[in-house]
């Protein structure tokens, strides 16, 4: 293999330019040359694809967002648009294809494998959402930005003595509620993957406030319902004030931490190495702190599960 591409695709997510940095690098170091495809598989249809160099990648490992942009692209789920891809990167003498995002992205991904042209997969997804890898490149920055804003809340949400729901991100996956949750001690975490007794939660607060607590918080995965309504629901049975607050896309954005800019760094180098040893549908992952890597059909059929100890132990630390 001589020639390999690299494109972001989906949500963008902090840490993609730390993967994106890592795959040209690590081709260049293998003598091998690197091409970057502008705005995920819609450059690819386009053929908005150039060279890079190792100064194209210089000065990113700690920006957020994704250089090589990001869109959506419906043509590409076609099997024309598909096929437009593929003879673009044909035109570009381009052998192989690292596709850093999330399931989405990992569709076309395989779609392109099972037409013969090799793909490895990277994931990258502030959701956590992913199958098959205990970390997704840019949670850790994601997870980092909601405990810096509900300390904020706290200290207002302390001087009001009112009650704060905080919605974050996270529409199947409730990783990044229930890390937050643990992490800034919230009373309660609503998660899709459990339903949550509205009256356990009410409980909670009514015994938090017996016991003179001046404020309480919870956070709710958006894959759950609105914070909106849910705000609404929890003033009407505890008539405590209840204040909300939609996190919304500030979650996405950021330096990437150094947990994600390692990790990404980790995963990207691992899927130029598997691509050179002529692998193909696979996805890198970290399972136990150990690169790993899974054909990409079985993480699309599997489901992410979260770790519902860790849901247990916020419940019990929160009495
Ligand atoms: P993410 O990768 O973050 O999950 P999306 O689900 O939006 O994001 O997918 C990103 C892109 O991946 C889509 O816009 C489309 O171009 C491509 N894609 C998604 N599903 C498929 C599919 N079934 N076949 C081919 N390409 C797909």
């Amino acid at each position: 293999m001589k020639k390999i591409g690299v494109l972001t695709s989906g949500g963008d997510a902090p840490g993609m330019n730390a993967a994106i940095r890592a795959v040209t690098r690590k081709c260049i170091y293998h003598g091998i040359e690197i091409y970057g495809i502008m705005n995920g598989f819609q450059g690819l249809i386009d053929g908005n694809i150039k060279k890079m160099e190792v100064g194209s990648v210089g000065d990113i490992i700690q920006r957020g967002g994704t250089k090589l942009l990001s869109a959506r692209c419906d043509e590409f789920k076609t099997a024309e648009g598909q096929q437009k891809g593929i003879e673009q990167l044909e035109k570009f003498g381009i052998q192989g294809l690292i596709v850093i995002g999330g399931d989405g992205s990992f569709r076309g991904a395989k779609a392109l494998t099972d037409k013969g042209f090799p793909c490895i997969g990277v994931p990258a997804t502030i959701d956590n959402d992913i199958a098959g890898t205990d970390f997704t490149i840019g949670f850790d920055t994601a997870l980092n930005t909601i405990i810096e804003a509900i300390d904020k809340i706290r200290d207002t949400a302390t001087s009001h003595e009112c009650t704060y729901v905080i919605e974050v991100m996270g529409r199947n996956a409730g990783d990044l509620a229930l890390w937050a949750g643990l992490a800034d001690g919230a009373e309660s975490i609503l998660i899709p993957e459990h339903t949550d007794d509205f009256d356990d939660v009410v409980d909670r607060l009514l015994r938090g406030h017996e016991r003179g607590k001046k404020h309480s918080i919870i956070i709710l995965a958006e894959g759950v319902g609105s914070g909106i309504d849910y705000g609404e629901r929890i003033e009407k049975a505890t008539n405590f004030e209840t204040r909300v607050t939609v996190l919304g896309h500030i979650q996405r954005g950021g330096s990437p931490t150094a947990a994600d800019r390692v990790l990404a760094s980790r995963l990207a180098a691992k899927a130029v190495d598997l691509l050179l040893e002529g692998q193909a549908g696979r996805m890198v992952g970290i399972q136990n702190n150990r690169l790993i890597n899974h054909d990409i059909n079985k993480i699309l059929e599997e489901k992410h599960t979260i770790d519902m100890d860790m849901y247990q132990l916020s419940r019990e630390l929160s009495i």
